[in-house]
This record gives C-alpha cells, sequence and structure tokens, in this order.
C-alpha cells in the first residue's frame, strides 16, 4: 500500500492511529493539536448524540435495520405516526409505501424461509459440492 498516508499519533492502547491525515500534516484531525478543541466538542457532541439516539431507539423500541423483525418494526412506527395525523394526501402516500414495504418484507421473508427449506433438504450435496 505504497503511497497511502496514515496518521502517524499513537492511540490511547499505543497502537498506531492509522487514521487519513489532514492535508499537509502527518496526524489526523483527532490528533492535530491545532484542532484539539474542535475535536474536544466533537466527541461531546458525538456522545450527545448516542445517547440521544439510545433514548430513541429504547422509547420506540427501535434496535436498528439489521433483519427483517426490525425493519418492519420501523414500519410500524412510521404506520402508527402516520395514523396518529390529520388525513391528506402526504399521510394517503406514506401509508401506501410502508404498506409496500411491509408487503416487500413479508415477500422476502417468505422466500427466505422457503431457501431454508430447500437448504435443509439439499444440505449435505450443498455442503460437498462447496457451494454453502
Ligand atoms: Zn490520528
Amino acid at each position: 500500500m505504497v503511497g497511502i498516508r496514515a496518521c502517524s499519533a499513537p492511540t490511547k492502547d499505543g497502537q498506531r492511529c492509522g487514521a487519513t491525515p489532514l492535508r499537509e500534516e502527518s496526524v489526523c484531525f483527532w490528533h492535530s493539536p491545532e484542532h484539539a478543541e474542535a475535536a474536544v466538542e466533537a466527541r461531546r457532541l458525538g456522545g450527545l448524540r448516542r445517547r440521544k439516539e439510545n433514548t430513541i431507539a429504547g422509547a420506540y423500541d427501535f434496535e436498528g435495520l439489521q433483519s427483517i423483525t426490525e425493519i418492519r418494526r420501523l414500519v410500524e412506527i412510521v404506520v402508527t405516526d402516520a395514523l396518529n395525523t390529520e388525513n391528506s394526501v402526504a399521510r394517503g402516500r406514506l401509508l401506501i409505501a410502508a404498506a409496500q414495504a411491509a408487503a416487500k418484507l413479508l415477500e422476502v421473508g417468505e422466500l427466505e424461509e422457503r431457501l431454508r427449506t430447500v437448504e435443509a433438504a439439499l444440505g449435505p450435496r450443498l455442503v460437498k459440492k462447496g457451494q454453502r
């Protein structure tokens, strides 16, 4: 990897930082003495942001978008909130979009289930051919 610049500052655990350095500096934003104040403020805002995200995620019982169940939860939140607003064209469009997203999730979930069944039936043969 010749030519790729990396921050030369050490991290807390003694490793090399490795982040992209600032233009014409050997260290990154986080390790630049000239940007120390801004870095402190950015870390503070980042912490506030994460705390706010955790609070909201807890309030909505929302864990992320990693699984069909989690994505479905987001669609449920959107639908519930939309149903609780004044009727409008925008609300109608939002509800239709949510219904389409939910239908797609059902479709994908059904396909995954069918694929699992097929893989369970063909499992030993698939493993032997190195396709799994
Ligand atoms: Zn750095």
